[in-house]
């Protein structure tokens, strides 16, 4: 029997517990935790990228505290794969967690690099799982399964407990030709269906879309055909993770002559930790940017990063003239091989419209849909996956509310019994009987705010929003033994009032300070400093219609 009052500990008694921190409602950061027999593990823990809403923030991490709280009874940490949104909060999180990470080698790998960047490496104690391997970590008897993905190594868990199996898909897809790694497994997924499968927990991103994903052999097929047309330079734009991408490329460039150049950093660590576990094995090594500056322009294709629009990368250095081998002019081409994740829109815009301005032809999957193939399921495969596996329960993650509504729908519709949409924050007890909500714990989002880690909605990052819009105002009032202005008030506004053409406000807002701290002789500090910023809000609002963050700072002689 449950005892909801007290569930923090994990699976009171023989319940099976899952419990999103990030991830559900939403397409990035996630982790999520499974509860058995007084454990938590992890599964995965990846981070999400800011918007123009959080200012200074490029990096969000979900926040950890609840399992931070509970930290004695975590077990580990399972990486699905190596996807920025699936492990790139390793780094930032760990410290407060500093339990074991198990990945296979090539996530290990990428792993390994990001802890050389915060200081970390050889801190964290990595396990290496070999593919399709099965491994224990605490109360939780855990099995590989291979999918594909647009990543190397991507891998569904068999989670099998005293109170059942969970499949976690992580991010999957059917591809009969992947061209990088093996074909799903799925023999394996057929013989866990034997078995019984409790619950699928698992990929909604393309739940909206019917049919199928399509394969990354007509990609490459398709790059091959497009690179015939252009006598020019070539740069191909993609995620630096797709190495089955990069080597389609570097196939379909050597078809026509081309040597291949790796443009921006994050493709060569994805290259090293690539070659480094036997990935793009039959190909030559890279030119590097340098040295691709001196092969003629029609012998030449450029791996370049910067697909999302990424202000630092080397797509917009490129588009904005500012890179410093890479220059491009009228009849270069500019392959975009992804699609842009919903968010990035503008800033991808900002580049095209920067690389047409150049004479630049730019080719998209919008009107070239076959430059691009997605790494998630479409329609046609989650049922075909719903089908092979038969889970009593569905529960949809990875994607925003509408996506895991139409995942849910899907699923019940393909003969699944229970379908739950989760919220991160939710204890979900899985049992036979259906999911049921036990409990709603803390989650949330911090932002990588330099080194520091800050709550989204904490006093910080509101008052950062409130200065980015709104400007800021610093008073400094000096007053005397008998209450009397020592001097002048002092007043700076930076980004609210320029002293150079704002001279009567900032005469009226002296003349208000002195009027005010001239009625409160005697009074205390704290009731002449609420005077002083009340004065200071209501004139502001008046004569700017803006909200600034005041700061009222009173000096006592
Ligand atoms: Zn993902
Ligand atoms: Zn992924």
């Amino acid at each position: 029997m449950t005892n909801p009052s007290a569930p923090r500990r994990a699976g009171n008694g023989d319940d099976l517990l899952f419990l999103p921190l990030g991830g559900s409602g939403e397409i990035g950061m996630n982790l999520n935790l499974y509860g058995y027999a007084g454990k938590w593990v992890i599964v995965d823990c990846g981070v999400t990228f800011g918007d123009e809403g959080i200012p200074g923030a490029d990096v969000i991490t979900p926040d950890p505290s609840f399992i931070e709280e509970n930290r004695r009874d975590l077990v580990g940490i399972v990486l699905t794969h190596a996807h920025e949104d699936h492990l790139g909060a390793v780094p930032y999180l760990w410290p407060r967690l500093r339990c074991p990470v198990y990945a296979t080698p090539f996530t290990a790998s990428v792993l390994r690099r990001k802890l050389v960047d915060v200081k970390l490496e050889g801190q964290v104690p990595i396990i290496e799982i070999p593919l399709s391997d099965r491994f224990q970590v605490g109360p939780f008897d855990i099995e590989l399964i291979r999918l594909t993905h647009s990543i190397p190594e991507p891998n569904a868990l068999a989670i099998r407990t005293g109170a059942g199996t969970v499949l976690h898909t992580g991010d999957w897809k059917f591809d009969p030709q992947p061209l990088v790694g093996d074909v799903t497994d799925t023999e394996k997924l057929r013989s866990l269906s034997d078995e019984g499968v409790l619950a699928l927990i698992g990929d909604s991103t393309n739940a909206l879309r019917s049919g199928h994903s399509g394969s990354e052999a007509d990609v490459r097929k398709a790059l091959t055909a497009l690179f015939g047309k252009y006598w020019n330079r070539i740069v191909v734009s993609c995620f630096a993770s797709n190495i089955a991408r990069i080597e389609s490329i570097a196939v379909a460039a050597m078809e026509h002559g081309r040597h291949v150049a790796l443009v921006g950093r994050s493709l060569w660590r994805m290259n090293d930790a690539a070659r480094e576990n036997g990935y793009l094995k039959g190909l030559p090594d890279f030119l590097t940017e340098d040295e691709a500056a001196d092969v003629p322009r029609d012998r030449i294709v450029m791996i370049c990063t910067g697909s999302q629009g990424e202000p630092r990368a080397a797509l917009a250095r490129i588009a904005g003239e500012e890179h410093p081998h890479v220059a491009l002019e009228p009849g270069d081409t500019v392959i975009f091989s992804a699609r842009a994740i919903p968010g990035n829109e503008r800033a991808i815009h900002r580049i095209q419209n920067g690389l047409v301005e150049l004479g630049v032809e730019v080719v998209t999957d919008e009107h070239h849909p076959e430059v691009h193939v997605s790494g998630h399921p479409a329609r046609d495969e989650l049922v075909a996956m719903y089908q092979m596996t038969r889970p009593r329960i569905a529960i949809p993650v990875h994607g925003e509310p509408q996506h895991m509504r139409a995942h849910a729908e899907l699923a019940q519709d393909t003969q699944v019994p229970h379908a739950l949409v989760p919220e991160n924050g939710m204890m979900i007890r899985l049992s036979p009987d259906g999911p049921e909500v036990l409990d709603r714990v803390h989650a949330g989002r911090l932002v990588v705010d330099g080194d520091r880690l800050l709550p989204v909605n904490g006093a910080v990052m509101r008052g950062r929003n409130r200065m980015l819009w709104n400007g800021a105002l610093v008073a400094t009032v000096v007053v005397d033994g008998k209450g009397r202005l020592a001097t002048k008030p002092q007043i700076s506004a930076p980004g609210l009032i320029d002293p150079e053409t704002d001279g009567e406000l900032l005469e009226s807002l002296t003349e208000s300070i002195e009027q005010g701290v001239a009625g409160l002789r005697g009074a205390p500090d704290e009731q002449i400093r609420e005077d002083v910023l009340r004065r200071v809000r209501r004139l502001i609002k008046a004569r700017t219609q803006k909200k600034p963050a005041v700061d009222i700072h009173l000096v006592r002689l």
